[in-house]
């Protein structure tokens, strides 16, 4: 029998340099990444979806062409009539990278605007997956929508990962993101925050302290990424910790974490132990930022 992973958010349009006023187009986005590496390390037996929103015209176009090619299932993408996909544009000033944005009233902000309709994509997973950037470009009147969507869904036996990813700038206030972000931790089984962040927003001391508080609030399994330090996770028997391999050199550390949750997340999803998974994520992560671009194509990354 088939099993379904299902990723929501947001996937943009990336505009990225290639030369002297140069650009090629390509699609990025955290939960997208997550998604496309799940989808290359998973078995047949699995299904993976993809839950936006997108427009009717032809970047829209190039964008679904873009998640089928990958293998990535489109049923449960919504067309909006009036809107179009987010962009942004990295811009290289002296080998620093800088990113301007165009999402502010991208198709994938409604995704959650039809209960119904959200509620159909959810009942079809075994897996959920989404992050807090999921939650931060959905209008703040729908995201309780959204978390109550995602409970019923684990009521009815479905597993739910969640990445915290805080971006202040995409919230109203470092409030209203720390608050929307524990409400979801609240109706999730496996969380996977990144420490640097944690530390910064929520004021945590140290990855214990990040575990502990989203044990608090709910989660069963807590897998505190940190950088080039120690991967800590935390599960029934308590914190356990793992040394991540070097990598000598960090190209772009782009989708290291998305990439990461993949890996972790389809070794998991699989039986294997959480030690495995863990080694898993941190083997594809390094990878990852050994090369330039969120989406490596790394056929022999585990
Ligand atoms: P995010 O991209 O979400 O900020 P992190 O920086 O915590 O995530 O990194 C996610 C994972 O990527 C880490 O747990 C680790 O496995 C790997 N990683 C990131 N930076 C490095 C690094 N400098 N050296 C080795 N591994 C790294």
């Amino acid at each position: 029998m088939t099993r379904n992973f299902l990723a929501i958010g947001e996937c943009m349009v990336e505009m990225a340099p290639t030369g002297e006023e140069t650009y090629r187009l390509g699609f990025a986005g955290d939960t997208l990444n997550t998604a496309w590496y799940v989808r290359r390390i998973l078995p047949e037996g699995w299904g993976v979806s993809y839950l936006t929103g997108v427009g009717r015209d032809s970047v829209s176009e190039e964008m679904l062409a873009f998640f089928e090619n990958a293998g990535i299932r489109t049923d449960f993408v919504q067309r909006d009539e009036e809107r179009t996909v987010g962009l942004y544009i990295i811009q290289l000033n002296d080998g620093e990278r800088s990113f301007s944005y165009w999402r502010s009233d991208s198709a994938a902000r409604q995704l959650a605007r039809d209960r119904a309709r959200l509620d159909a994509a959810l009942v079809a997973a075994d897996v959920i997956y989404f992050s807090g950037i999921t939650l931060a470009i959905l209008p703040k009147e729908q995201r309780g929508g959204f978390l109550e969507a995602v409970k019923t869904a684990r009521t009815r036996g479905a597993a739910v990962a969640f990445d915290p990813n805080l971006r202040p700038r995409l919230w109203e206030t470092v409030e209203a993101m720390c608050a929307t972000v524990m409400a979801a931790a609240a109706v999730s089984d496996i969380v996977l925050p990144s420490f640097e962040d944690e530390a910064t927003y929520f004021g945590d001391a140290g990855p214990v302290d990040t575990a502990n508080r989203y044990t608090e609030a709910g989660a069963s399994l807590v897998i505190v990424k940190n950088g080039p330090g120690e991967v800590l996770w935390q599960a029934d028997e308590g914190p356990r910790t793992f040394q991540v391999p070097p990598v000598t050199e960090v190209v772009d550390t782009t989708a290291a974490g998305d990439s990461f949750n993949a890996a972790f997340l389809a070794s998991h999803l699989q039986g294997a132990d959480l030690e495995t998974s863990v080694a898993a994520g941190a083997r594809l992560a390094a990878q990852v930022i050994g090369r330039r671009g969120a989406l490596v194509d790394l056929s022999q990354a585990v």
